[in-house]
């Protein structure tokens, strides 16, 4: 692979403000001093300018199906060249993935690549579309939109699983270039944010609006915490502002807690919490539920919310039936929302 890139690229949706320069990609607003890095940890102050350190730098490339993101109505049974970064520009207690989103640029294995060369991975993989994943997309912006128009540009769709906090105008500039995205929605109270993850929840409910607004395909992911963001009422209105906000037709994957990290103190999620979940967001409305990395039944298949028929049935990640004709039911031609 070819060696240009990291730290001499400047960055994009920057200000200077005196003898610092503010960063605007996302609604952390970070003010950083020379010599210093934002909250991401991957954004660095120079002479006046700010340099996104991570360009070109990838911790982690892995083929994974698209049902791991977890992408349920999109390109469903296929392949997706993944790749992840380092940092993240939130500090949830329960990250999954944190030796990567702690870690400093350069102080895990990193593989630097070009733009273009997210191609050829994907081609040698056999996947049809290239997801950013593994780590917060959005503080890898430069990079990502880089590598997503030479994605495009070569027939590939582009994924991304974010926390969702991320400003306005880059959430637009991903409009066109984004096909389909997992946004994390880590809970429905700006408590939680605040106590658990180090930002706000408001800011990723807009953005989970505007991406769909922009016609993006989004699915969402509530990873339940007991004792931190499973009670009733919150669930209820979480599923109500889905159907409300968004459309009853977005999917939405409620997933299971298992202790990490720094919250080891909270016991996994019963099953029970999970099906009641489930239940309350049937009753708000939502057509396409589903429960993740529990087998709980038929919980992770896909039914026609019109006629009822088993449309696509999921071992763990992989479809093991699908009944779909251009991405509507077999069945009775309702439309789905599956992108296909
Ligand atoms: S992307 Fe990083 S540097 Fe920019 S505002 Fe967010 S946390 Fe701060």
């Amino acid at each position: 692979m070819s060696t240009s890139g990291s730290g001499s690229i400047e960055a994009r949706f920057y200000s200077v403000e005196g003898g610092k320069v503010r960063c605007d990609l996302c609604p952390h607003s970070c003010l950083i001093p020379e010599g210093k890095r934002g909250i991401c940890g991957v954004r660095e102050h120079r002479k006046g300018k700010l340099y996104p350190l991570t360009y070109g730098l990838v911790s982690s490339i892995h083929p994974d199906p698209i049902e791991k993101k977890p992408l349920f109505h999109f390109l469903p049974g296929s392949t997706s060249i993944s790749f992840g970064s380092v940092g993240c520009n939130l500090s949830c207690k329960h990250c999954q993935n944190y030796e990567i989103s702690t870690a400093a640029p350069g102080r895990v294995g990193m593989t630097r690549i070009e733009p273009g060369d997210v191609v050829e991975y994907a081609r040698s993989s056999g996947s049809k579309s290239v997801s950013w994943t593994y780590n917060e997309p959005i503080i890898w912006h430069e990079f990502t939109t880089a590598a997503s128009k030479a994605a495009h540009d070569a027939g590939l769709k582009t994924v991304y699983v974010t926390n969702g906090f991320i400003q306005e105008a880059p959430l637009r500039e991903l409009g066109g270039l984004i096909d389909a995205m997992n946004i994390d929605v880590k809970a429905f109270r700006e408590t939680f944010y605040k106590r658990v993850c180090g930002g706000r929840l408001a800011p990723v409910l807009k953005a989970c609006e505007v991406a769909h607004g922009l016609g993006i395909h989004i699915e969402l992911t509530y990873l339940i915490i007991p004792g931190h963001n499973d009670s009733e009422d919150e669930l209820r209105e979480f599923s109500k502002w889905v159907s409300d906000s968004l459309s009853k037709d977005v999917p939405v994957h409620f997933s299971a807690f298992h202790p990490d990290y720094k919250l080891t103190s909270a016991p996994r999620t019963p099953t029970g919490t999970l099906i009641k979940a489930y239940e309350l967001a049937k009753v708000a409305g939502l057509d396409f539920v589903y429960l993740g990395n529990v087998p709980v039944g038929d919980k992770d298949d896909t039914f026609c919310p019109r006629c009822g028929s088993p449309v696509i049935r999921r071992e763990g990640f992989f479809v093991t039936h699908a009944d779909l004709k251009d991405g509507v039911c077999a069945k009775c031609g309702a439309d789905l929302n599956i992108v296909v």
